[in-house]
Formats: structure tokens, sequence, C-alpha cells
């Protein structure tokens, strides 16, 4: 069977670009991988989704924003894209458990993942104290100790956004030095509400049956073990695009992001679009990758039609 397009990713991003073509009759088929929703279902309430003046839970946005979608006719099916063919037109998409599809447009929105320590009792306590989002969660641990695991810009920024709430916040990092920007090190040196346990490995995360209690940490130099005290465990040693089934046939970044045209999410093969965290390591948020799964349906949808595609850029100078 011959699509119009295909949208690969069920999160915020390919949500978004499915309402749109769908409501342009464009009839899309939409993907569901391993991660239904993204990284949203991760977390507990969403607060800063403009909209939802009381916040709402990230797993009843995610599952709203599907509805959103079937309604206008878009077809989401579950499936884990093993293989896309951009040699020839219509594209060629090979996803476990279906016949395979072609495409005349794709949209790839599989979102990026958090990486994990996995260690014990981290992936129990996610939303109970375990987090990889300090913009989507702190708020919740007012005048809370909290540690943030890493010690790259990431860590340092979460520590310095989390400082705003919490009362402490302790800085966890396998090693002395700080793989973090000197700029942003010396921001996080300088705020008085962080602390530092460096050279320290973590090993386990406890929970007191509720939520988290303590980080527990071997010094790397002696051995010894410990138990940090803490309300709260920010994990923020980075994130990986999903982006392996392309790789080598769409240009991308050294990390893995998919490259676009500045202010388009067109990619490097004509009627191949990119949107959200999939071609975003800076901003990462729902709203932006919402933001961006427009602009992939506008951009395929023009595609389609025949123009030439719109550099946006050139219209916003
Ligand atoms: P990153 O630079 O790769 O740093 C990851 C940190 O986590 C490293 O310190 C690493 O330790 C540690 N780590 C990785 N795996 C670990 C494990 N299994 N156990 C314990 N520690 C582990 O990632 P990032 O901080 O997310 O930054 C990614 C990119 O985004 C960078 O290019 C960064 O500059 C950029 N960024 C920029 C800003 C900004 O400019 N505002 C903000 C955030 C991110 P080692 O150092 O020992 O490897």
């Amino acid at each position: 069977m011959t699509y119009k397009s295909v949208i690969l990713g069920t999160g915020p991003a390919g949500l978004t670009a499915a309402v749109y073509l769908a409501r342009a009759n464009m009839e899309p088929l939409v993907i569901e991988g391993p991660e239904p929703g993204g990284q949203l279902t991760l977390t507990t309430e969403v607060e800063n989704y403009p909209g939802f003046s009381d916040g709402i839970m990230g797993p009843q946005l995610m599952e709203d924003m599907k509805k959103q979608a079937e309604r206008f006719g878009a077809v989401i099916k579950r499936g884990w894209v093993e293989d896309v063919d951009t040699s020839d037109r219509p594209f060629k998409l090979k996803i476990n458990g279906m016949d395979d599809i072609e495409t005349s447009t794709l949209i790839i929105s599989t979102g990026a993942s958090a990486k994990m320590l996995g260690i014990p009792g981290e992936k129990e306590n996610i939303g109970k104290g375990v987090s990889t989002c300090a913009t989507c969660d702190g708020f919740f641990f007012r005048d809370k100790k909290l540690v943030v695991v890493g010690g790259g810009d990431s860590a340092m920024e979460e520590a310095n956004f989390l400082t705003k709430f919490a009362s402490e916040v302790q800085i966890v990092h396998r090693r002395n030095e700080l793989r973090a920007s000197k700029i942003m090190q010396d921001r996080a040196k300088a705020n008085e509400k962080i602390t530092w346990a460096l050279n320290k490995t973590p090993l386990e995360m406890q929970s007191d049956g509720m939520k988290i209690s303590g980080l527990k940490v071997k010094d790397n130099d002696t051995g010894e073990e410990e138990v940090l005290e803490t309300d709260g465990v920010f994990v923020a040693i980075g994130h990986n695009p999903n982006t392996e089934f392309v790789k080598g046939k769409l240009d991308m970044d050294d990390k893995g992001y998919i490259l676009v045209d500045p202010g388009t999410t067109n990619t490097n093969v004509e009627g191949i679009f990119a949107c959200g965290d999939v071609q975003d390591a800076k901003y990462r948020q729902a709203v932006t990758a919402a933001g961006t799964g427009c602009m992939a349906a506008m951009d395929a949808e023009r595609y389609l039609e025949g123009e030439a595609v719109i550099d946006w850029s050139q219209t916003l100078s």
C-alpha cells in the first residue's frame, strides 16, 4: 500500500504532525514505536504545556493528542521501523510485524531517549523521585534536597535550575573533572545551593517504599560506599536520538541528531522531514516538539503539492 505520508513516532511532534496532515486529508499512517507517547509518558504532571491552566498528567496529554489525531482520520499502528529505503520514490519502509509500506513523504519524529544509569532502584522509581527532566519535575521539589547525576552541561543546567526550588542540590559525578563547558561549570560553582560529590559512582537508588530516599555511591579512589540522603534524583547523563534506522541515509551530527535546513524540517533527502527531539538537542520541550511537528506537516503537504519546499528562514527574515 502506498501512503501520501507516514509519520514515525507518537510523541508531541509526531502526533501534532498527524493532526495537521489528517485535517489536510493526507490520511497519514502513524507508526507508534516502543515508547508510545514518547518521553512525556515518563513524567507525571505537565504544567508548562500551554492551554492547561491546572496542569495535565503527561500520559493523559499524549492520550488526548492521539485521540485528536484519530478524530481527523489519522491511522495509528504499533510497529518497530527496521529500515527505510531512501534511494527511490516512493520511500519503502520495513516495519516489524507489518507488510512493507510505501510512502510519498516521511516524517521522522522518533524522539530521543534520556540515557539512564541502569542501576537498581532507578527504573521502578521513575515518577517517584527519579526524573530526567528538571524543567518538567523541578517544581515538585520545593525546599527538598536533591541529587543531580552527571558532569556535562545538562547536569550543570539542571542543577542550577533546580536550585530555584530545592534547598540543596548535590551534583554526583563519576570523575574529578567535569565535562561541562567552563561557563556552565563556573555558574554551578558560584551557586551556593549546589554541593559536590565528585569521583563517585552511583550504585543504587533507595526508596522508603513511597519515594526516593537516598542514592548509594562508591568513592572511586577509596572504594568506600555511602548513601547520600535525597528526596529526588535527576539523571542528566545525556540523551540518545532514536535514529539508528536511518544511520548513513540521512545527514546527522556526530551525536546522531538528524540535520535539518535552518528554519525548516527538511532533511537532506527531499520528501523526508524530521521534527521534535530527533533533530533538537537544545530545547527538547513538548511544546517545541509540537511546533516542529506542525512545521513538518506543512512542509510535507507543500512538498506533495509539488510546490518548492518552503525555506521558512527566508520568509521570516
Ligand atoms: P554529555 O556532554 O555527554 O555529558 C554526559 C555526562 O554524564 C558526562 O559527564 C558523563 O561522564 C556522565 N555520564 C555518562 N554516562 C554515565 C554513566 N553511565 N554513569 C555516570 N555518569 C555518566 O551530555 P549532556 O550534558 O547532556 O550534553 C549533551 C550536549 O548538549 C553537549 O554538547 C552539551 O554542550 C549540550 N548542552 C548544552 C547546553 C547549553 O549550552 N545550555 C545545555 C545542555 C546540553 P564523563 O564526563 O565521565 O564521560
